[in-house]
């Protein structure tokens, strides 16, 4: 419009048909007690053109007390720039999300439908590898090697996937169990190796929490593997407690190991991404993506604090009342990290 035109016309001119009727009610509502506040909370609001087209708005109310009587100065901002920007995202984040539900079933799809003939290919070639002993040429029985010992790593990183796939898969079922007991469950799975490094744990006064035990057991199993694995020169010390927060529960799990430079705090928690070659340390790099999707599977959140060569202390949190994830974060691409060993 322009200015001329709408003097002296009634407010209601600028609003499209259908709120129109309601407008002269909320008008009477706002100054029987007019205080300065944002219009339609809650409620998308649109203002009408000249043309009758129509286009999203923000307004905002501020009454005015003056000699000639009660006003309220309304600001009314355009906001269809900022609509489609929220509309585009909208639309972007449900796209992520139905391509990330169609990865996730992929990935179970493949590592199940692949267990099959790699069983098979690795079960033949170790036959073919102890029965051909000494009937081929030398040079050519070396070749079988490379592939005996690549089917074990294949089978072994497809069943690592079909775990880590299978996580987020179907309703959370939780129940309240004792993590102190889960923790010495854990301890006393992995007693060999802790004997074997002349380890000592020390589990603190753990909480019972409503949560999926499998999970947490396969949470707390990695978490003290990883501590134990990753061991420096002395013999390893780790520490397990917890504190209670306001709406969660934050667990600790420290070590005196070899520690990490914190600029791979959080690439370690990508599927497949190593710091150190399976000659090195044996692992697939998958261990730490099954322990964020545990954590966040139950609506918390985990990290690392690190400082190389003095060791680390994972941490995660777990809500009070847990529940499936709902947050849809995008990541960054970190893959391409020259040095992380893939
Ligand atoms: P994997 O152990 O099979 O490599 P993970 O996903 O469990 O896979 O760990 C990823 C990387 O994080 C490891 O390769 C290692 O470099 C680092 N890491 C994990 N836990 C620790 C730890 N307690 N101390 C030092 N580094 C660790």
């Amino acid at each position: 419009y322009m200015p001329d035109a709408l003097l002296g016309q009634s407010i209601e001119t600028l609003i499209p048909d259908r709120f129109r009727p309601q407008h002269p009610g909320h008008r009477t509502t706002f100054f029987a007690a007019p205080e300065p506040r944002s219009m339609g909370r809650g409620r998308d609001l649109y203002g009408l053109r000249h043309d009758g087209s129509e286009f999203p708005v923000e307004i905002g109310l501020n009454p005015l007390t003056t000699d000639d009587g009660s006003f309220v100065l309304a600001s009314v901002i355009d906001i269809s720039a900022r609509k489609k920007a929220e509309d585009a995202l909208t639309q972007y984040i449900e796209n992520l999300r139905r391509s990330n539900t169609e990865l996730e079933q992929f990935a179970y799809v493949a590592s199940h439908d692949l267990q099959e003939p790699l069983r098979k290919i690795c079960n033949f070639s170790e036959l073919l590898q102890s029965r051909a002993k000494g009937l081929l040429p030398p040079d050519i029985e070396q070749y079988l090697i490379p592939i005996v010992n690549g089917a074990i790593r294949m089978q072994t990183l497809v069943q690592d996937l079909l775990s880590f796939s299978k996580i987020s898969r179907g309703e959370l079922i939780v129940k309240t169990v004792n993590v102190q007991e889960i923790a010495e469950l854990v301890t006393s799975t992995l007693d060999t190796v802790i004997t074997e490094c002349q380890a000592t744990i020390t589990i603190g006064t753990l909480p019972s929490i409503k949560v999926n035990p499998t999970q947490i057991e396969q949470l707390l199993l990695n978490l003290i593997g990883n501590s134990l694995k990753y061991r420096g020169t002395q013999h390893p010390v780790i520490d397990i407690s917890a504190t209670r927060n306001q709406e969660y529960w934050e667990f600790a799990i420290r070590d005196n190991g070899i520690g990490l430079d914190p600029i791979y705090a959080k690439q370690i928690f990508v599927i497949f991404q190593r710091l150190h070659t399976k000659q090195e340390f044996a692992g697939t790099g998958i261990g730490l993506a099954i322990c964020q999707k545990i954590v966040e599977h139950h609506g918390g959140e985990i990290w690392v604090k690190s400082t190389p060569g003095e060791g680390s202390t994972f941490f995660f949190t777990i809500p009070h009342t847990p529940h499936r994830e709902q947050r849809f974060q995008i990541q960054p691409q970190t893959r391409q990290k020259k040095t992380l060993i893939q």
